[in-house]
């Protein structure tokens, strides 16, 4: 290096250093897109598969696979997969059904706008069909199974924004009855509440860009799958549609998974405190919260007791968008905003924001009006949280 000149030892001085002895205790960041070998021998068998190593950052990246290893390991699942965002790993789950010309798709009526799309214009595009049920009426969802013989269930365990908890293992059985595949959306309940796999599901997938993350500082997505079996397809995706997930994000949500526990249980106990307190509300007509339902049974049956999730959906009495508009623009603590599953506590109004492309009709259909407010609980004090709140809803 002494001899060479200023500019060969500016690109290369510093660089390439063994690794430490020692391993470090937090995953490094290794944003190195490729990677070199002591000999072309040693290279060629990374390449050719003999000695599993890393490559190229399309191809694997040792940050993300932290991310999948834990990820896998908390969900039980036999491997995970990363994706750039949910949508890119819920298209991977998807793929790695075999959906070919004419498969359907049976999925929850009240399915993410852009997951119902996702199936509908892209893979709809290749001759897939999509049809959709109400997957809490567990018997006309097996007589619609049984009749249409779908190749893939695709549920959410909590769904948007009426908060409705899915029985993920009586759907797992209709699956299993008619030889489709089960993906769950677990975005809305986390790893910490649910564990899809247990309970029968065949893929788990999250937008990580919510709880996991946690901070509205990461865009990501993950499948965990039940099966060994699943990993060419899910890492076939991940190499040849090249959605993978960056290394500064992974590292983003591998730290936010560590708080995952500590900032769910604050934030159901702050969920479950406002919905109670706002039930009461003279200014709310009606108030979704999953610790209401007559279904009790069934949310502890899927979510880890006593927890029923951190989102709270209100309808003002004045069940209008302007009433909406004014509650949420008097709001001074909580952030108006889109998404969900921050520390921070996020509100957003549905039928202008998720639900917006569907017509009036539509919406009323599934029970989504104008002054429904969606909440997303986060970490701070409940009673700011329901000062902020209250004072909001008196503004005329
Ligand atoms: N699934 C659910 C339930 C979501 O709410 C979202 C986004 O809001 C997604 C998937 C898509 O996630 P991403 O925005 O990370 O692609």
């Amino acid at each position: 290096m002494k001899d060479l000149a200023i500019t060969t030892k500016l690109v290369h001085a510093g660089e390439r250093r063994k690794p430490p002895v020692g391993v470090p205790v937090s995953t490094p960041i290794y944003p190195s897109v490729t990677y070199t070998y002591a000999s072309m021998a040693e290279m060629d068998k990374v390449f050719s598969g003999e000695s599993p190593d890393y490559i190229y950052a399309r191809y694997g990246n040792p940050t993300v696979a932290a991310l999948q290893e834990a990820l896998a390991t908390i969900e039980n699942g036999s491997f995970a997969c990363a994706y750039a965002s949910g949508m890119a790993a819920l298209h991977a789950a998807l793929f790695a059904c075999e959906l070919s010309a004419n498969s359907v798709v049976l999925a929850s009526r009240d399915l993410y706008g852009a997951s119902f799309d996702l199936v509908n214009k892209i893979f709809g595009a290749f001759g897939v069909k999509m049809q959709t049920a109400d997957f809490s009426d567990l018997d006309a969802l097996r007589e619609k199974a049984l009749e249409i013989k779908p190749r893939v269930l695709l549920a959410e365990t909590i769904s948007n924004p009426l908060l409705k908890v899915c029985d993920i293992a009586a759907c797992a059985e209709i699956a299993r009855e008619v030889g489709a595949r089960l993906i769950v959306d677990n975005t809305f309940a986390t790893p910490y509440l649910c564990q899809p796999l247990d309970l029968g599901a065949d893929f788990s997938v999250h937008s990580a860009t919510k709880y996991l993350g946690g901070h509205a500082d990461a865009t990501g997505g993950i499948v965990i799958a039940k099966d060994e079996f699943d990993r060419p397809a899910l890492v076939g995706v991940m190499k040849l549609v090249g959605g993978v997930l960056s290394v500064w994000e992974a590292h983003q949500i591998l730290r936010g998974i560590k708080t995952l526990g500590l900032r769910i249980e604050r934030q159901c106990q702050n969920a479950k405190i406002l919905a109670e307190h706002l039930s009461k509300h003279p200014q709310i007509k009606k108030v979704f919260y999953p610790g209401f339902s007559n279904e009790a049974d069934s949310v502890e049956k899927v979510l880890r007791p006593p927890h029923a999730g951190a989102l709270v959906a209100i309808v003002l009495k004045d069940n209008t968008r302007e009433a909406a508009f004014r509650f949420v623009d008097a709001l001074k603590l909580c952030i108006r905003a889109t998404s969900l599953g921050d520390i921070f506590t996020l509100v957003s109004h549905s039928a202008t924001s998720s639900h917006r492309e569907l017509s009036p009709k539509r919406r009323s259909e599934l029970g989504i009006s104008d002054g429904l407010v969606r909440i997303s609980v986060g970490i701070e004090d409940i009673n700011d949280i329901v000062a902020d709140i209250e004072q909001a809803l008196e503004k005329k």
